[in-house]
């Protein structure tokens, strides 16, 4: 057929998007994001605690480091794919210093752009489809979802209050760990603040030995931690450099998000895979910010107790506040975030979101947002003042909103 040259009038275009994409279940942050501009339009003033995006200040000594660097015009070239040598030695002290474990720069470490993309990338790096991803659910969205994308198969772990919140791995059928490639560990966990000690991590790699599975652990709050606490590194467990690889993110540690940075580390073979998955599709992270990151993680130490202490008042408003309405909640010893269940008199979180959106112009997320098993619970994110935080509980309060 010869090519028309005369424009097509009323053209529409019929491409459909991949099957893989097309499959995917709605993205709930999306629909929520509707909610909130309909309930805007009503004229009704939000205030949003649905979000899980840090509004504490980046630390004006890297915001200075970044722009320091911004001036060199060596950071104008491509960077190395694994990332900048200083960048990869800088996470190898830190590994060391904090963890007290050994990270070869050379061979162990991946800078990525967010811990997200490198989530996303290693998990295509394994998954053939019929393969299964192991991931405990509630589950961080792209725990999942890269694994459907890739045309894998997902086996939930439900977390519930009974197991702690925590997986239990000997639960999984014989079947399904015949196929099952890869586990998902984040603790401590996006949405539901739970944290893991180095004796369930010494579990969970004999089980991934035992069974030929890559552990891949997400420590995205890894500095997010209240009350003396600090979470443990997997590489803490003698060995697990044998079956892990750890993502870490300088977006809730330093109120980073914007800057996109984060980097993977642990064992060699899987962190080629997700370097050979990457040199196919991306130049890596912008040197401009590996170069504040550097700096981030080479003086973190003096900004940190200003960060942490931020969150922890925050998170003793909401405590405090929920539990004067009913609520029985323990303060979560790490993460961003509180998990409450939904009153019982709500058939699910969605219409429980709605509701509160409606009556009070609080925003929260409805565990659903993070697969059915979060759909008895909610989610709220300390990213307000405390004084924005006391309102929200106010607004409840004064509406006669109670947990029953
Ligand atoms: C925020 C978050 C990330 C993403 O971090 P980026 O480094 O910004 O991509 C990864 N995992 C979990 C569990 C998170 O909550």
């Amino acid at each position: 057929m010869p090519v028309q040259e005369k424009p097509v009038k009323d053209f529409k275009l019929n491409v459909p998007m991949a099957d893989n994409l097309q499959k995917l279940p709605t993205y709930v942050f999306a629909e929520l994001d509707e909610m909130k501009a309909k309930a805007r339009a009503r004229g009704a003033k939000l205030i949003d605690l649905g979000i899980g995006n840090p509004d504490v200040p980046t630390p004006e000594p890297i915001r200075k480091a970044i722009q320091e660097a911004a001036g060199k015009l060596e950071n104008y070239h491509y960077p190395p794919f694994k990332g900048k040598q200083n960048f990869r030695e800088a996470v190898s002290n830190w590994m060391k210093k904090r963890y007290g474990v050994e990270i070869d720069p050379e061979t162990e470490v991946q800078a990525l752009i967010g811990s997200k993309e490198g989530l996303g990338h290693l998990t295509f790096a394994y998954i053939n489809p019929g393969d299964v991803s192991l991931v405990p659910a509630p589950y961080y969205p792209v725990h999942s979802r890269a694994t459907w994308l890739a045309g894998g198969e997902v086996y939930h772990l439900p977390l519930t209050p009974e197991n702690h919140f925590l997986p239990d791995l000997e639960s999984i059928p014989a079947d399904v760990l015949k196929k099952a490639k890869l586990l998902f560990l984040n603790f401590p966990n996006n949405p539901t603040a739970a944290c893991a000690d180095l004796d369930f991590y010494t579990k969970a790699v004999a089980f991934c030995k035992q069974h030929q599975i890559v552990l891949i652990s997400d420590l995205a709050y890894s500095e997010i931690c209240f009350d003396g606490y600090r979470p443990p590194s997997i590489f803490e467990v003698p060995g697990a450099k044998d079956v892990a690889i750890e993502f870490h993110s300088f977006s809730k540690s330093f109120s980073m998000a914007g800057c996109r940075i984060g980097f993977a580390c642990g064992n060699a073979q899987i962190v080629k895979a997700l370097y050979s998955r990457k040199t196919n599709l991306d130049y890596g992270v912008s040197s401009i910010l590996q170069d504040g990151a550097t700096f981030a993680l080479e003086h973190g130490e003096a900004f940190l107790p200003e960060i942490i202490k931020t969150y922890q008042e925050r998170r003793d408003v909401v405590v405090s506040g929920m539990n004067s309405l009913g609520w029985q909640i323990t303060p979560p010893k790490a993460t961003m975030y509180v998990w409450l269940p939904v009153p019982k008199r709500f058939a699910d979180s969605k219409s429980w979101c709605q509701y509160l959106l409606d009556e009070t112009g609080v925003v929260i997320t409805p565990g659903v947002a993070f697969g059915t098993q979060g759909d008895r619970y909610f989610r709220i994110s300390l990213v307000a003042p405390t004084e924005v935080l006391q309102e929200a509980i106010g607004r409840i309060r004064d509406k006669g909103i109670r947990f029953e």
